[in-house]
């Protein structure tokens, strides 16, 4: 037990470089593992392919490098190559190489985890981790990829201003979001109104999130959304690629999708991820209403 909360300790920093996108209830029991469990269960079961490392996280990981055209190096099979090539259609090659330095495979069914994007105090790109133990189908993986892109254009270096000495915006990776910033924009419209009992903007912890979808479930596309307002932004944006467009009188979930459709550059993706993906992706979310 005593690699318990180091390894709890750890997962919650890696966490607050971004959060993930294992949504749903199970997602609120991430950290409660056994870590020694998980150290086992992914030696026995990472898939071959690039020589393994072991994370002090993760156990056994799979290490692949960006290069200067998106593709990884060494090239991944299974699984994870489909995952990769999905993400270059969505997102394109450029954006990419771009954005993200690599992908890290993990196998541990004990991980609440599903995938994260992760990137270290000063970085310019990202990582990209999947756990293959979570990615059950491929409707699950493309929706992950949509959350997942989103933070990466959402939490991009140009997002915020490095300069600043204090923040009169949200404070997040270490900077501050620009003013019109669409995190920033999205935050002042949707989450400044619960005030200071709403999880702050770099909270990980499941159980404050928990209570704030209890007290406003119609306010969210899932629960995971009600973590923080950058995963209710990414989990916003993946029911926006999968939905038709909302009747704003639906709900406060549905305005949430209605202001990604001002975005041109949301409705271009959108546009071009259903013109490939279609038949692919899985369906709409339940939106649930616990104060009807
Ligand atoms: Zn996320």
């Amino acid at each position: 037990m005593r690699r318990c909360c180091g390894v709890t300790a750890a997962l919650v920093s890696a966490t607050l470089l971004i959060g993930g996108a294992a949504w749903g209830i199970a997602a609120f029991n991430a950290g409660g593992q056994p870590s020694d469990a998980v150290q086992q269960a992914a030696s026995n079961t990472i898939a071959a392919g690039a020589d393994p490392i072991i994370d002090p996280v993760f156990g056994p990981t799979q290490v692949y490098q960006t290069t200067e055209d998106g593709t990884l190096r060494p090239a991944p099979g299974g699984i994870p190559g489909q995952v990769w090539a999905a993400l270059m259609r969505m997102a394109t090659p450029e954006f990419v190489a771009d954005h993200l330095g690599g992908l890290r495979v993990l196998d541990v069914p004990e991980l609440d985890l599903i995938a994260r994007v992760e990137r270290g105090v000063g970085d310019a790109r990202w990582t990209l981790i999947v756990n293959l133990a979570r990615i059950s189908d491929r409707a699950t993986y493309l929706r992950t990829l949509l959350h997942e892109y989103w933070h990466l254009v959402t939490l991009d270096l140009g997002q915020f201003d490095s300069s600043a000495a204090e923040c009169e915006t949200i404070r997040l990776l270490g900077g501050c979001l620009r003013a019109d910033a669409l995190l920033e924009r999205f935050f002042a419209r949707f989450w400044a109104g619960y005030g200071p009992s709403a999880p702050a903007p770099d909270s990980t912890d499941a159980a404050v999130g928990w209570r704030l979808y209890v007290r406003h479930t119609a306010d969210f596309v899932s629960s995971y959304a009600a973590t923080n307002a950058a995963e209710d932004l990414a989990e916003t944006f993946a029911e926006f690629v999968i939905r038709d467009r909302p009747d704003e009188r639906s709900g406060t979930w549905a305005q949430k999708i209605l202001f990604l459709w001002d975005d041109p550059e949301a409705v271009a993706f959108r546009d071009r991820v259903r013109d490939w993906f279609v038949d692919e992706l899985p369906p709409p979310l339940p939106i649930r209403d616990w104060q009807h």
